[in-house]
């Protein structure tokens, strides 16, 4: 075999994820690994606990973050809320509703789906209709920021409105933690679940995940176990709690943990308020720049999410080529269409350390060229 240390160019990540990663995070990364039962480890994952606590603006004890990508983030919160016979409401307004619908199949619990169109924010009226008419519904779900469309959802309302009709809530806030505003007590967020490598600037793997005084009261009076072991929040508890003595349940990514940990420390010394500022700078930046260009964006100012940019795709120009050149000529990436989408827009992703004005000159100088030349 002829093969080779494998060496990735430098490139300018500006997709739906993952996002660029800050020379510290990386250099994080390669630190020596120590055992992860180690005092010195044991006493970092706490700091990443009260880190966690503040991006998601919560006193939550049950927040750390699951060894495994945001999907797996999604799966902890449903494995472990959902009983089978729970009746969900589920709202779906791109790809990761529906995901989120698979795994309320998947936990055995009945779905009652509220539907709205791709590239509109999830409807308040209507999740208040359904809630109307299903007063058993124990749980509603939905996706804070769906990166499918680029669109933002009232939170806020949704909570209030699940309160109003006791459903606990469990809400996708991948995309939208550090970018947007995300306030779980606040809020009334019961179960919540984000990804490292989206706003957070992360490496790819980990999820932080939340769960209120209601959610862990719902898991601890189960009436069956729950399905996954790895993702039982009951045993995974005995690991992340800082109360008693730390016994093993799986080896944590060490490495990944430091990262995370520098991402987190690199976002407490920015200050959320100032994060969310930067990301709605940028995107304004962005938005202007594309207009001139004659580039027209999708979503509706009033629900638009200013880390994920949905452009629509000129009449006549080869999109995957125009994404091609971008990477080959210019070491940057943009994201395809997804879904409904595919073939019709762009996703340019402002998240985290790429929300920069670097990053959106040269976007913007790359796109200018590499359309003109089409
Ligand atoms: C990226 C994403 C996920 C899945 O995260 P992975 O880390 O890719 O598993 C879930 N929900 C939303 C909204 C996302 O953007």
């Amino acid at each position: 075999m002829d093969i080779s240390s494998f060496n990735p160019p430098r490139r300018i990540l500006m997709g739906p994820g993952p996002s660029d990663i800050s020379p510290q995070v990386l250099q994080a990364q390669s630190r020596p690994i120590i055992g992860h039962l180690d005092p010195l480890f044991v006493n970092m994952m706490d700091e990443i606990k009260a880190l966690l606590q503040y991006a998601f603006q919560t006193q939550n004890a049950h927040t750390f973050a699951v060894s495994a990508p945001g999907s797996a983030g999604m799966e902890t919160c449903f494995v472990n809320l959902v009983e089978p016979g729970d009746k969900v409401v589920v709202c779906i307004n791109g790809v990761f509703g529906q995901r989120m619908l698979e795994n309320v199949e998947r936990c055995g619990g009945v779905p009652v789906v509220v539907e709205d169109s791709w590239g509109e924010a999830v409807s308040i009226e209507k999740v208040s209709q359904t809630l109307e008419q299903h007063p058993d519904a124990k749980i509603l779900a939905f996706v804070h920021a769906e990166t499918s469309t680029g669109v933002a959802s009232d939170a806020q309302a949704l909570c209030a409105l699940a309160k109003q009709h006791n459903c606990l809530t469990i809400v996708d806030a991948v995309t939208s933690l550090g970018g947007i505003p995300v306030k779980v007590d606040e809020w009334g967020i019961d179960a919540i679940y984000s990804g490292s490598q989206k706003c957070l600037s992360c490496v790819p793997g980990l999820s932080p995940v939340s769960f209120s005084q209601a959610a862990v009261s719902k898991l601890t009076s189960r009436n069956s176990k729950v399905q996954s072991w790895f993702l039982d929040q009951s045993l995974v508890m005995g690991y992340w709690s800082g109360e008693q003595k730390r016994s093993y349940h799986h080896t944590a990514p060490v490495t990944a943990l430091y990262a995370l940990h520098e991402s987190l420390l690199a976002l407490y010394k920015e200050g959320l308020e100032q994060s969310w500022q930067r990301h709605a700078d940028m995107h304004s930046q962005l938005a202007d720049g594309l207009t001139e260009l004659g580039l027209d964006l999708m979503v509706d100012q009033s629900c638009r999410l200013p880390q994920l940019n949905l452009v629509a795709i000129p009449n006549g120009v080869d999109e995957a080529a125009i994404r091609a050149k971008l990477l080959n000529n210019y070491n940057l990436e943009i994201g395809a269409g997804l879904g409904q989408f595919a073939g019709k827009a762009w996703r340019i992703g402002l998240m985290g350390y790429a929300a920069r004005k670097e990053n959106v000159s040269l976007c913007l100088a790359a796109l200018a060229e590499v359309l003109g030349e089409s």
